[in-house]
């Protein structure tokens, strides 16, 4: 019998809003996954420091998948002293699922076009498939892609979800899901000049920030 897919979706969730979660839930939906991991990062390598601490991060994630089974949280990043890699974030749940589970990484359109410049970025294919997520103003275009990341994308490319439990890694499957242009960006800018940020993300997540007046 085939093994199930198990999703895992990482990112700075500063804060997490629908944009994340409609992601998360249409992937685990459309392929097929036993469920999504959430992966927090705690202090991004490859990108500027989050606005707030990584434990609020966390606690805000954790808010937002409340009562979704299909969905949990992994705390190690957040918790890790070092700097995060998601490559080193895989080799750990590589060795903890063992060598013939299948993962899938689930990115945005966004994150995947930048997917070239991070740490040992070649080795995550040998450490899971990747789903990329369609997201507004950001086309899945291959010639668009810095030339060494088009070439594994063209060499990669699968056309269909069924692809992804039959090996541990490698493959890269992108997907369409709901178009909503949410960014966490235009979420802090919002709280910081006391503009709505509300129905942009969950109430408990938005509660949590006035509570702990974060983004001011
Ligand atoms: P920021 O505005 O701070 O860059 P963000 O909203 O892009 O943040 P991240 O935490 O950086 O959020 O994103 C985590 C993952 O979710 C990335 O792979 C990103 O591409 C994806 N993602 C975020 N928002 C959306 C969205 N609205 N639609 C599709 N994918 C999204």
């Amino acid at each position: 019998m085939r093994e199930a897919v198990l999703g895992l979706f990482g990112g700075t969730f500063d804060p997490v809003h629908y944009g994340h979660l409609r992601l998360a839930e249409e992937a685990r939906v459309k392929l097929g996954l036993e469920q999504v991991l959430w992966l927090p990062s705690g202090r991004p390598a490859h990108r500027d420091a989050p606005a707030c601490a990584a434990q609020h991060r966390l606690e805000m994630v954790r808010l937002a998948i409340e009562g979704n089974p299909g969905f949990a949280l992994d705390a190690a990043e957040v918790q890790a002293a070092a700097p995060s890699y998601t490559v080193t974030s895989l080799e750990r749940l590589r060795s903890l699922h063992g060598p013939t589970k299948p993962l899938v990484l689930l990115l945005g359109a966004d994150a995947f076009a930048g997917l070239s410049a991070w740490h040992r970025w070649q080795e995550l294919f040998a450490l899971a498939h990747l789903a990329v997520a369609s997201r507004p103003g950001h086309p899945i275009e291959p010639r668009l892609l810095p030339t060494a990341l088009e070439h594994e994308f063209r060499a990669r490319l699968a056309q269909e979800p069924e692809a992804l439990d039959q090996a541990p890694a490698g493959e890269i499957l992108p997907f369409t899901i709901t178009s909503l242009d949410i960014s966490a960006t235009s979420i802090r800018k919002a709280l910081d000049t006391n503009a709505s940020a509300r129905y942009l993300l969950p109430d408990p997540v938005l509660d949590y920030i006035a509570r702990h007046r974060l983004y001011h």
